[in-house]
């Protein structure tokens, strides 16, 4: 089911504006904001937030774009399969952000511990996303100092 280049081709049941902020999302693999995005299609004519806003509630619902709460910000999804927990990298150096794909044995495992740990509070969880913090490998210094 996974396909390599997943995230390279836009999607066709897009809406003009959702297939326009998808592509100004290609450009980069950091988190963007609504903001950064209008900056980048103002030469496209897109002056409203609001246009944009709309248009990255489109791309999250369908499951091409994450929003990522910390940061305020939107990611491009890297795999095809939906996922019960998200989980991101995100790192406070360069603020690129690495999602766990889930058909990885990583993220089965973080989905199967969350899962447990969850249901055994008697809770039945929809969605849940992780963000975790810290230096990401291309930037940790090199050991000797
Ligand atoms: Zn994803
Ligand atoms: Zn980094």
């Amino acid at each position: 089911m996974a396909h390599d280049d997943h995230g390279d081709d836009t999607p066709k049941n897009l809406t003009k504006n959702e297939a326009m902020v998808y592509e100004a999302m290609k450009l980069t693999d950091r988190p963007q904001k609504a903001y950064d995005l209008l900056d980048v299609l103002k030469s496209s004519g897109v002056r409203a937030p609001m246009t944009i806003y709309r248009a990255l509630e489109g791309l999250e619902q369908k499951g091409l774009v994450h929003k990522l709460d910390a940061l305020n910000a939107f990611v491009r999804c890297n795999h095809d399969k939906p996922h019960e927990v998200e989980t991101f990298l995100v790192c406070d150096k360069c603020s690129q952000v690495q999602e766990i794909e889930t058909n990885t044995s990583h993220a089965t495992s973080v989905e199967s511990n969350v899962r447990a740990v969850v249901i055994e509070k008697g809770f039945r969880m929809s969605a849940a996303r992780l963000e975790i913090k810290g230096v990401c490998s291309r930037c940790v210094e090199p050991a000797a100092a």
